[in-house]
């Protein structure tokens, strides 16, 4: 008796701060908070970093490397006849083994809608061509220079099997703005769902991702790679192009924190281990390398490593034992929590 009639009065106080509450969102037109408050669910953080030009030969691999430093994956349009000239297959593999896609950006970097309807497929069927021959499998998607497409462009893409990725957040550091300024144009519009533009042919673009990726850090925003550029069967497709003597590939799909072990997964392929067998090794928390174990007879591999810090990627490695050429690099990699 004592409990109802403390309860009730609770109750009203509940339904009239409930009532003002509404009131109070419905009239300031908070639309987005109260969106919130009503699903309660988390408000999305993806965020997809894309490197539009390269590749360069000393801009590219810095950006990776700083990429790698913060555990984040990212998505690259090189132009094709640039990915000709300067990088060969193993320098593409390294890019999709460390778990960045790719797509395509034309060959010369043309106005799209301008082209006939014969130089619109040689510009984008000739990168596909190439990326193919290099890595067995030809890009699902691609960015018109400059954005410029239209429905002749669109469809002409889509007989090719690609789709168009846009961008949200473009700051235009190829212009050479101050950084300051780059940074106020990308945080007004950093939000869940953001497609951020970069090129990895400009010097500018590493201290502004440095900057993003300090101001927005792996551990709240989450970076992945855009999805209609995911490579089908991946594994299969491009282990077809590899040949005995060659550097091994691989992939790590997975990075799963459960209690205090990280889980890894994935796959590594070297034709000279038809039957796996291949080393997987990590970097401990003290920077110690430490063995895994080694790839199964479907040269797939999953560990659990109890040596980690929960702040730092963990980074992993395929070792070519007994041969001459230098070990793969499977990038470094954040924990999704479990
Ligand atoms: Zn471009």
């Amino acid at each position: 008796m004592l409990v109802t009639v403390s309860m009730e009065p609770l109750r009203r106080k509940r339904r009239i701060f409930t009532f003002v509450l509404i009131g109070a969102l419905f009239f300031t037109g908070m639309s987005s908070l109260s969106l919130n408050s009503v699903s309660g669910s988390e408000v999305d953080k993806t965020i997809y970093l894309t490197f539009d030009d390269g590749p360069h030969p000393i801009f590219t691999p810095l950006l990776l490397s700083l990429l790698e430093e913060h555990g984040v994956k990212a998505t690259f349009f090189p132009i094709g006849h640039r990915l000709e000239e300067r990088w060969l297959s193993d320098d593409l593999n390294d890019l999709l083994n460390r778990g960045h896609l790719l797509g395509n950006h034309s060959w010369t970097h043309r106005e799209l809608t301008k082209q006939t309807q014969d130089d619109l497929y040689y510009q984008l069927n000739t990168p596909s061509e190439l990326i193919e021959n290099m890595t067995g499998f030809r890009p699902n998607c691609f960015r018109a220079p400059f954005g410029d497409r239209n429905y002749k462009v669109l469809n002409a893409a889509e007989e090719l099997g690609m789709k168009h990725v846009d961008w949200s957040i473009d700051p235009q550091e190829w212009r050479e703005p101050k950084i300051e300024e780059a940074m106020e144009h990308i945080s007004e519009r950093y939000e869940g769902g953001a497609i951020l533009l970069l090129h990895d042919r400009t010097f500018l673009s590493l201290p502004i991702l440095k900057e993003v990726l300090e101001r927005f850090p792996s551990s709240e925003w989450s970076y992945k790679t855009i999805p209609e550029c995911m490579v089908n069967e991946e594994k299969k497709v491009r282990s077809s192009t590899r040949e005995k003597g060659d550097i091994p590939i691989g992939n790590v799909k997975n990075v799963f924190k459960i209690d205090e072990t990280l889980r890894v997964s994935g796959w590594a392929y070297d034709p000279d281990a038809p039957n796996g067998g291949l080393k997987i090794k990590h970097s401990g928390k003290t920077g110690e390398v430490k063995s895994l174990g080694q790839t199964n007879l479907n040269h797939e591999f999953s560990f659990d490593i109890s040596d980690f810090d929960v702040d730092t990627p963990v980074c992993l490695w395929i070792e070519n034992e007994g041969l001459a050429r230098h070990n793969t690099f499977l990038g470094c990699h954040n924990a999704t929590f479990g």
